[in-house]
């Protein structure tokens, strides 16, 4: 067995479901405190983070991982049990395989083997790990973190996060922003009555109609104003659950609830995009209340940068292929830091078994993970 398989073994077989880190942070803390790291435990509420660093001043090239993983869901569903890892067919099989126990070891290995190679690098390499990542808030987890460095003035130059971005191949996409995530809960709110006497009643589903039909079809984002190839793809507007109605069919109800979402670029702002919805409501003459929440603002690691073209020349040298520069999927921990005025990419194993049942990685891939990012290293900072 190689060092990498090894340890996402071990970590693997610790049942760490957000909030619970179950050991894995101290077990990574030991083992990066013997290489001469300085180790902080950065505990808040339920949740653990670590931050192991070494080196002095600066740049600072920073890791960034969570140790928390999703529910495995039923086990029996499992081939095999989901947190005895397992190794068939030249897969790692076991919850957090991908996502993402095996990139968090890989960078573990990555930077032992830096410092070993390089004891007096300039500069400081570092670790940052969450037991909050995959829960609904990440109040404790990095969100909480990056406020704390924000407070204290914590020199962060770089961040590479560890999620799996891969499509098909190790090294086929890296990830240099996120969409931004705005949430709303809308109430519309009508008069309920008997659904003989329209007149003596306001149906809140017939109100919200015609004002849903202009949301649908509105364009958030301002053209572009170069042909040059857009950073994000087009802000989407989407309404994930539509409720109204008492359940019975002679009554006009006197609510209708609505769930709604935007995934945005750097071409819109949530001011805006709030302020927008809520006038086209308004123009439609509706009476509601809507309850915003802001999960995360979009954020971009501008072409050119330092960090971006190191990510790409180790994609290409390693694993002879030009690397997709994507802004897709989800959002992730690193938009919490971008905002530090941090260059942030995120390169990690394939995703394709993530959160699934049976979850796994290539064992060729995992041993080939430390290799890239010990090159980001040394291509940075030595
Ligand atoms: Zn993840």
């Amino acid at each position: 067995m190689s060092d990498v398989l090894d340890l996402t073994c071990e970590l693997i077989r610790r049942r760490s479901v957000t909030p619970e880190d179950a050991g894995c942070q101290a077990l990574i803390a030991e083992r990066l405190a013997r290489c001469g790291f300085v180790i902080r435990h950065l505990r808040h509420g339920a949740v653990d983070n670590l931050w192991a660093s070494h080196g002095q001043g600066g740049p600072v090239l920073m890791f960034l991982g969570h140790t928390d993983v999703v529910p495995s869901g039923p086990e029996a569903a499992w081939q095999s049990p989901p947190f005895e890892p397992t190794v068939r067919d030249g897969r790692l099989y076991g919850r957090g395989a991908a996502d993402m126990k095996g990139a968090v070891a890989a960078m573990v290995v990555a930077l032992e083997q830096f410092v070993a190679a390089h004891p007096q690098h300039p500069g400081r390499v570092a670790l940052l790990l969450t037991s909050d990542e995959e829960g609904p808030t990440n109040l404790d987890g990095v969100r909480r973190v990056a406020e704390d460095f924000r407070a204290s003035g914590e020199r962060i130059d770089w961040c590479v996060v560890g999620e799996p971005s891969a499509k098909e191949r190790l090294g086929d996409l890296i990830r240099v922003g996120r969409r931004g995530s705005l949430s709303g809960t809308l109430t519309v709110h009508g008069v309920q009555g008997h659904v003989a006497y329209p007149e003596k009643a306001l149906n809140p589903i017939h109100a919200f109609a015609p004002a849903l039909v202009e949301l649908a079809a509105e364009r958030w984002d301002a053209e572009p104003a170069t042909a040059a190839l857009p950073d994000f793809p087009p802000t989407s507007f989407q309404i994930s659950n539509l409720n109204a109605g008492t359940g019975a069919g002679n009554v006009i109800p006197g609510a209708l609830h609505a769930l709604i979402n935007f995934r945005y670029g750097t071409a819109s702002s949530a001011d805006a995009l709030r302020a927008r919805t809520e006038a086209i409501l308004h123009r439609h003459g509706l009476r509601f209340t809507l309850e915003w929440n802001l999960s995360g603002e979009p954020f971009l690691t501008a072409p050119g940068g330092r960090l971006r073209e190191t990510v790409v020349a180790v994609c290409r040298e390693l694993c002879g292929l030009e690397p997709e520069q994507s802004t897709g999927g989800g959002t992730s921990d690193g938009r919490f830091i971008a905002p530090l005025g941090v260059e942030v990419v995120e390169i990690g194993p394939v995703n394709a078994s993530i959160h699934k049942v049976d979850e796994c990685v290539s064992v060729q891939d995992l041993q080939a993970l430390p290799a890239m990012y010990r090159s980001v290293c040394e291509r940075l900072l030595v």
